[in-house]
């Protein structure tokens, strides 16, 4: 039994975790060593997992032979494309047709699941075929036990390292499914009663930027040119923002509900700015290339219509997701001639790991980073990959403007919360740290915008230095866009004096 246990554990920790490392960016022998010690990590949580399985013989060979194809395959797809098990791959293979699933089979995806059956099978000839002794069972039952509570240590402290990868990571993704489906259909209250529409034929796009922080453009200081395509079109930019959030998850539903300091309520009980849209007359779509998390996933589901880019990557995979994927999504959307229309933009931007944002001939300040070590050593490649992100952002945001140009419309752009460089020995976000709290956000208007709100424009411009919290999205977006409730402050409004 023990060489049983032992043999199940050593093939499956080869077949099943060894290619989750494939698409690690590994340099030297530091890195090397770690990818070994965080496989040998996973391996003990596979040894208790296997050990619990092989107590009874009936579960060992009714769930090994199902477990071992479903994790053989997702290991395929991992090793060759890098995907990861997340609720939006879920929710896309549940809406995805037989025919489109077609097109994933191959002779050696049918190979891998083949070859995990017979090894599984062979597994359950195996056990029937032994003996457990009496003395097997206490020194396995100590050794799994032990396993079992480093395997948690280590993932506790580096949140979800180890669970959030293959195979592991389908119970938390089933999980985080089930409860995405279950906020979803929670009351909400609305934002607020519609009292007056004011635009007939406007575009309004709202960029969510990711992890930028307000000090690293040039048209707020910076002394790089990040943004060349956004100061030559006269952005008006607002260098004091605060951010209270600086995490994704909590900073999107703060920005895009009524919430604000000392009221956090909304987050939770109440719809988005998107009900309002709806409510006059307005298009709704979420175009994102970052995949929902359960804490916004409300919003995305009040759009009319939503797009994800990619959702079998990872926000945190090393495999590229260009921002630019969304471009011709963006422009369909604009061709399909709605009159009222916003589009919510989510974009990857300045997420880490940035090189994975980031298509080669972006890399213009050099060298870029070659792995994925917090260290001051690699402070200054970090920055460098960090502000060439900022430069296809730059290009990915003109190439959306270029389409609305000649149209009634108006853009914003906000980043989440910023991100820290090492600053007191904290690295990228959600950390509090003053860097964090500082997003970078600017405003562009068409011609024919500008013409029939000179007034609104020139005001925002003289706001431009204000201090104020990412609360102020919510009205100034409002305001902007002609919609006014009975719950507007004209606090949190940068288009008044
Ligand atoms: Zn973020």
């Amino acid at each position: 039994m023990r060489k049983l246990l032992l043999t199940a554990t050593i093939f499956y920790a080869l077949f099943l975790l060894a290619p989750n490392y494939r698409h690690y960016p590994a340099e030297g022998l530091n890195d090397y060593l770690l990818i070994t010690g965080h496989g040998l990590l996973s391996s003990l949580g596979l040894f208790a997992f296997l050990f619990i399985l092989i107590l009874n013989k009936y579960a060992w060979s009714l769930l090994l032979p199902l477990l071992s194809m479903a994790a053989g395959v997702t290991a395929f797809f991992v090793w060759q494309i890098d995907i990861s098990v997340n609720p939006a791959l879920i929710e896309s293979i549940f809406n995805t047709h037989a025919g489109e699933a077609l097109d994933y089979l191959s002779w050696p995806l049918a190979l891998i699941a083949l070859l995990h059956l017979l090894v599984a099978l062979g597994f359950s000839y195996w056990r029937w075929h032994t003996n457990w002794r009496g003395r097997d069972n206490l020194y396995f039952l100590a050794a799994a036990v032990m396993a079992a509570t480093v395997f948690n240590i280590v993932n506790n402290k580096r949140v979800n390292t180890l669970s959030s990868r293959a195979p592991f990571v389908y119970y938390s993704a089933i999980k985080e499914q089930l409860q995405n489906k279950a906020d979803s259909r929670l009351p909400r209250k609305a934002p607020g009663q519609l009292l007056h529409c004011g635009e007939d034929s406007l575009t309004v796009v709202l960029i969510i930027g990711e992890a930028l922080r307000a000090d690293h453009l040039q048209m707020n200081g910076y002394d790089r040119v990040t943004m060349p395509l956004m100061e030559a079109r006269d952005v008006i930019s607002f260098p004091n923002i605060y951010s209270p959030h600086t995490h994704t998850a909590a900073s999107l539903p703060y920005m895009l509900t009524r919430a604000q300091p000392k009221l956090s309520d909304p987050m939770q009980d109440e719809h988005s700015l998107v009900q309002l849209f709806q409510e006059c007359g307005f298009r709704t779509t979420w175009l994102a290339n970052q995949n929902p998390i359960s804490t916004f996933s409300f919003i995305i589901n009040e759009c009319d219509s939503s797009i994800i880019n990619k959702p079998h990557l990872s926000d945190y995979s090393n495999t590229p997701k260009y921002d630019s994927d969304l471009l011709p999504h963006f422009k369909r959307l604009n061709a399909e001639g709605h009159a009222n229309q916003l589009i919510i933009v989510h974009i990857a931007g300045n997420h880490w790991w940035y090189n994975k944002n980031l298509p080669p001939d972006f890399h213009y300040y050099q060298p870029v980073m070659e792995n994925k070590r917090l260290s001051p050593a690699n402070r200054q490649k970090m920055i460098n990959s960090y502000d060439n992100v900022t430069r296809f952002t730059d290009y990915v945001i003109d190439q959306m403007l270029q389409q609305l140009d000649e149209k009634n419309a108006w853009m914003i752009f906000l980043a989440d919360h910023g991100q820290s460089f090492g600053e007191d020995g904290k690295w990228l976000h959600a950390n509090d740290a003053p860097q964090e709290q500082n997003p970078a956000s600017f405003a562009w208007f068409s011609d024919k915008y500008i013409k029939s709100h000179s007034e609104k424009v020139a005001q925002l411009t003289k706001n431009r230095l204000d201090t104020t919290d990412t609360a102020f999205l919510f009205h100034t977006l409002l305001q902007g866009s002609g919609i006014k409730t009975d719950r507007y402050e004209e606090q949190w409004d940068l288009f008044v004096p």
